[in-house]
């Protein structure tokens, strides 16, 4: 290609004379700026130089390693124009593009684009830690000291230095690092976002390149748009030189966080229309909770939670803490109950929704991991709640959560980041995910007659960060199952849906994206109504010297869903009937699982503690008597104990021997003799 005018001074004259619509020195007010703030580099919107000189752009856009060393000449030229001494200063000025016409999609960048420059989206899953990189060596020679100064270093990975010392002929340098010029410089691995995946796909992704001023501009879990040069870098094996497959790797001209807002989907005034239209509907929660998961008969408390997820409650900062307006939803249930399918349906409908197992589906699991890369270097790798951040994250059979992530998940679900100190990397990554997650139960099937954290396989600490938890009992029904019957084998002969969903997922979608730009506060009346519930729960349970019935936590929740279901319509007050709602659901999960069948109160202790008050009340005792009889007979007999417990307190034998297997079992007890018992120290 043949270029046959002065990129140059086009390009300074392009920064001199330009002028944005309101008639002002775009580019020269920039550069002023930037002797300002200390910055190094010029941005510079690709839509302003096509209308200045498309021809000067085609060929930025083509030939990036020959236009930008030129068109960063120039603006350093015009940066000594406005600002001499900051430009004396600096040396060196970065142009740095955005706005390119196109967009491609990430898994579309091919050998077609080597040596061009391309810009992508896509989300940061792996960041490397920053190293110095070195640009310009100055050597001395080991053997009569000759300088040999300012010697280039190019991209090939080995440092280069010259061939034969002019002055004694010798081949040995050294290299003078304070004589030298260093960048820094990073790599980061941009993979595609959940949302732009074609269904049923893998992620692609592609390792990029970041140097000097770019360097940790955006964290694992940041939305990108990149702009750089498409190049081949070649794979080296230890001493057997290069392969002919190269790896296809990007360096790095622009990178722009994205994502200050929750979502992008664009809204035509026609569908802005019909939301306002469907919000208005008098029955819009029966027809929302009918658009979801239609192919799953009934379910109808879970739906409606599932609704007030996707929506989410306002997130709040008051005196530097923060307090979450996501919704996290845990399902337990019996094998074959739906759970998974419901699951799938959320991660596709819900805005950047991401579907995950227990396990992780990378080396990151589900909060973060620091990896140690092919080539030694570490790096912070992302997991599926940080990619998820300010989505959805739909995780199944979470009971079968690596233990690494156990310690992470109890700050990713409350404080929603993820912190990680190892391997020298330090970072705290953003998780602003609602979480919506399924279980199997422990022991197979769902046990009623034990606790829901019996049940399950997780710590109670991370149960209670789920504001609604539900429980799917696989219990023969004669009508229910015939119902379901129906359903299913009409989906199955027909190939359709008794009814077509009142609102299709697509427009679900765009529906969700709007309402959360919508706030809502509380009314007065629905702030009355909250507080008297909590304090009438709270009396409730002081009175009666019983279980303490409700918390901090399920005030918030229920705080929560209110505000969700007041989004849903579109409301930016939080109304009584919308406290009402948030209630009713909370009171019917509460009752699935906090339900202390023996005394038959709402005891959110099982949730906290993993038993009911009555039951602790009967494990004291059983200690109690234990110790009794250790200090009359150094030992308790077991039939002795049974004994006492029967006659003296009245408790049923089978369950005085349950308990007490148990307490074998969780070590509180040991059996000294056989048939001899004594207490854990
Ligand atoms: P789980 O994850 O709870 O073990 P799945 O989601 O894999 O169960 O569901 C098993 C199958 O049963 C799926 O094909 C699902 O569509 C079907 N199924 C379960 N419950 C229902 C229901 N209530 N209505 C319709 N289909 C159901
Ligand atoms: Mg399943």
């Amino acid at each position: 290609m043949e270029i046959t005018f002065n990129i140059a001074d086009k390009f300074q004259s392009f920064l001199r004379t330009f002028r944005s619509e309101d008639g002002s020195f775009k580019y020269r007010e920039q550069l002023l700026q930037i002797a300002s703030l200390g910055l190094k580099s010029i941005k510079v919107s690709f839509i302003d130089l096509r209308i200045y000189d498309e021809e000067l752009a085609i060929y930025a856009q083509r030939y990036p390693s020959r236009v930008l060393p030129e068109l960063e000449k120039a603006a350093f030229d015009q940066l000594k124009v406005e600002a001499r001494d900051y430009a004396e200063k600096i040396r060196k000025i970065n142009v740095r593009f955005k706005d390119l016409i196109e967009t491609f999609p990430l898994r579309k960048i091919c050998v077609d684009h080597l040596g061009q420059l391309v810009q992508f989206e896509g989300i940061i899953v792996r960041a490397t830690a920053v190293h110095p990189l070195l640009i310009k060596a100055t050597f001395a020679c080991k053997v009569c000291g000759h300088i040999s100064e300012s010697i280039p270093q190019e991209e090939s990975t080995a440092i280069a230095t010259p061939t034969i010392c002019p002055n004694c002929k010798k081949s040995s340098w050294k290299l003078l690092e304070d004589r030298s010029e260093f960048i820094n410089y990073q790599e980061l691995r941009i993979q595609e976002r959940p949302e732009d995946l074609p269904p049923g796909q893998i992620p692609r992704w592609i390792d990029i390149v970041v140097t000097d001023d770019l360097v940790d501009t955006a964290r694992p879990g940041d939305n990108v748009v990149v702009t750089g040069i498409v190049k081949a870098k070649p794979q080296i094996l230890p001493g057997r030189g290069g392969l002919r497959i190269f790896n296809l790797t990007v360096e790095t001209n622009n990178i722009e966080v994205k994502g200050k807002e929750p979502e992008q989907i664009e809204i035509t005034v026609e569908e802005e229309e019909r939301i306002r239209k469907i919000a208005s509907d008098p029955g819009i929660y029966e027809k929302l909770k009918a658009s979801i998961a239609p192919a799953i008969y009934g379910y109808d408390d879970i739906k409606e939670a599932i609704v007030y997820m996707l929506f989410g409650g306002v997130p709040i900062t008051v005196g530097g803490n923060q307090i979450r307006g996501d919704i996290n939803i845990l399902i337990i249930g019996d094998p074959g109950t739906g759970k998974s399918q419901l699951l799938q349906y959320v991660h596709r409908v819900a805005p950047r929704g991401l579907y995950t197992h227990g396990r992780g589906t990378t080396a990151a699991g589900l909060t973060a991991a620091v990896v140690r890369d092919k080539g030694g270097a570490m790096a912070l790798e992302a997991g599926a709640l940080v990619l998820s951040d300010r989505g959805v994250c739909a995780i199944d059979e979470i009971d079968k959560m690596r233990p690494e992530d156990r310690v992470a998940m109890h700050e990713a679900m409350e404080q929603q980041t993820v912190s990680i100190a190892k391997g020298g990397i330090v970072a705290t990554l953003n998780a602003r995910a609602s979480i919506i997650a399924a279980a199997n139960p422990a022991f197979g099937r769902y046990d009623p007659l034990r606790t829901v954290a019996d049940n399950i396989n997780l710590p109670v600490s991370i149960l209670s960060r789920f504001d609604l938890i539900f429980v799917l009992r696989d219990k023969p029904d004669k009508s229910l199952d015939a119902r379901i019957a129906e359903h299913v084998l009409m989906l199955h002969s027909t190939r359709e849906l008794p009814e077509a969903p009142p609102i299709e997922s697509e427009f679900l979608r765009k529906y969700i994206a709007y309402a959360k730009r919508i706030n809502p506060k509380l009314s007065k009346e629905a702030m009355e109504r909250i507080r008297d519930f909590y304090l009438k729960m709270r009396a409730l349970s002081e009175s009666s010297g019983s279980p303490i019935a409700i918390t901090v936590r399920q005030l918030e929740s229920i705080i929560r869903l209110a505000e969700a279901r007041a989004r849903a319509a579109l409301r930016d007050t939080v109304t009584v009937e919308d406290t009402e709602a948030a209630i009713r659901l909370m009171g019917a999960t509460l009752e699935q699982v906090g339900f202390d069948i023996a005394s038959g109160k709402i005891d959110i202790d099982i949730i906290m503690t993993g038993k009911p008050k009555s039951m602790r009340d009967k494990l004291q005792l059983i200690l109690s008597v234990v110790s009794k009889l250790e200090k009359e007979n150094g030992m308790a007999g077991k039939d002795d104990l049974v004994k006492i417990l029967e006659e003296e307190y009245g408790m049923d034998k089978t369950e005085s021997v349950k308990l007490i297997n148990q307490m074998l079992k969780e070590g509180t007890l040991y059996e000294h003799r056989p048939g001899f018992l004594k207490k854990t120290m």
